[in-house]
């Protein structure tokens, strides 16, 4: 396992393990202690998933000292703005049952997002977030907060996998000494991702599958990953990718996969963005 040392000098892992969808309370406990015990130390969970309670749950029962966790929660679209975002950020630690927060992000761009972000400068700045950052913040508009902002965020995570690429966005994101995550390293199943014959191919000469490949392929561009799964074996595959390498010709062959657009969600269409306003978690 890598670890990126984060802008503000803060050690993350390369590789975390997301549970997003993995809505019942027993088996998100059961999944996140069987990444923990699989070698995964950053969790990545948030408001709107609704298992904050189960992730903390975990968390106290891993054995694992919590100096060595990493744990990302997110402010969910109905908590931007400046007061809401600090009693969210409550309710989170509360949930998780933590006094800190590695990695403080917020969910999405929309609302009173500034407001929110400028509360949790503060927050951090009180040392209850070692971290803060956003998510799905598109070119310009992570250029905008960063051009404003007194912390500039540590990580944006975003829609990142061989078939939305977004080099654009991460030189961007370089510029500006923000770590990349990627939110769907497996583009959420789609595509044939887990078939698909290009990464099948590079992968036969690692002895390594398309899903280990997709991984790998992120991580070497500087990406940090955060793939889902409710079984322990693929759980265990996902891990397993900090044994090989991949080739320039690999890389570049994985780069004509890119479709330059989202086939998951359309940040730019009015009909989406009433959709999570609509979306209320409390
Ligand atoms: P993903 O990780 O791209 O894909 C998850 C899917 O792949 C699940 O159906 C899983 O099935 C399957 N899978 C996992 N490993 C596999 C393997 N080795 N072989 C075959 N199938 C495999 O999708 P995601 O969960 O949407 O994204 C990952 C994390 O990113 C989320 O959990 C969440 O933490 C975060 N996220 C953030 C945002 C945001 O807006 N910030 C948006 C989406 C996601 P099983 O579980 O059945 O194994």
């Amino acid at each position: 396992m890598q670890y990126v040392v984060l802008n503000n000098g803060v050690k993350m892992p390369m590789e975390g393990f997301g549970v997003f969808q993995v809505a019942d309370p027993a088996q998100c406990e059961q999944a996140v202690l069987e990444a923990i015990a699989s070698g995964y130390r950053l969790i990545d969970t948030a408001a709107a998933y609704g298992n904050e309670e189960a992730v903390g749950a975990a968390i106290r029962k891993c054995g694992v000292p919590r100096e060595e966790l990493f744990i990302t929660t997110k402010l969910w679209v109905q908590d931007a703005g400046y007061e809401a975002a600090k009693e969210a950020f409550q309710t989170s630690l509360d949930k998780l049952g933590l006094d800190y927060i590695d990695l403080y992000l917020i969910h999405q761009p929309m609302g009173d997002y500034y407001g929110a972000y400028r509360a949790m400068e503060e927050l951090y700045e009180a040392g209850k977030m070692r971290a803060i950052g956003v998510c799905n913040f598109y070119p310009h508009v992570l250029a905008d907060l960063c051009e404003t902002a007194k912390v500039i965020p540590a990580v944006n995570q975003v829609e990142l996998h061989p078939f939305f690429q977004q080099e654009n966005a991460i030189k961007l994101m370089k510029e500006y000494s923000v770590t990349p995550e990627a939110w769907g390293p497996f583009a959420e199943g789609n595509h044939g991702i887990f078939t698909h014959p290009v990464l099948t191919e590079i992968g036969k000469k690692y002895g390594k599958s398309a899903a280990q490949v997709a991984l790998r392929w992120n991580v070497q561009r500087g990406v940090a990953v955060i793939p889902k799964s409710v079984h322990k074996e693929r759980m265990e595959q996902n891990m397993d990718i900090w044994n090989f390498a991949l080739s320039e010709e690999d890389m570049a062959a994985i780069a004509k996969l890119d479709l330059g657009h989202s086939e998951i969600v359309e940040h730019t269409n009015p009909e989406f963005v009433k959709l999570l306003h609509t979306m209320k978690i409390h």
